[in-house]
């Protein structure tokens, strides 16, 4: 995967978060924190996400099979 796919596929995630409205407000949620987990020895983004308005939170999951060591660092720097 090239970086630029590796850009789309984040912001990818990032629309999913953006139009999923809060549960208990309907407000906006924040992507707050992120983490590669692997389960089944494949890679996971788990986005810890915060409602602006009421402070809600949730964590989002998505599949990242691209995350590789050599990423890593770029990435999170991306999403900090
Ligand atoms: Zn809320």
């Amino acid at each position: 995967m090239t970086y630029r796919e590796i850009m789309k596929y984040i912001e990818s995630e990032y629309n999913i978060i953006n139009s999923t409205p809060c549960h208990v407000c309907g407000g906006k949620y924040l992507a707050n924190d992120l983490e590669v987990v692997l389960m089944d020895n494949m890679p996971y983004d788990v986005c810890e996400c915060v409602c602006t308005k009421c402070g809600n939170e949730k964590t989002f999951e998505f599949v990242a099979p691209f995350i590789e060591d050599k990423y890593m660092k770029r990435y999170k720097k991306l999403l900090s």
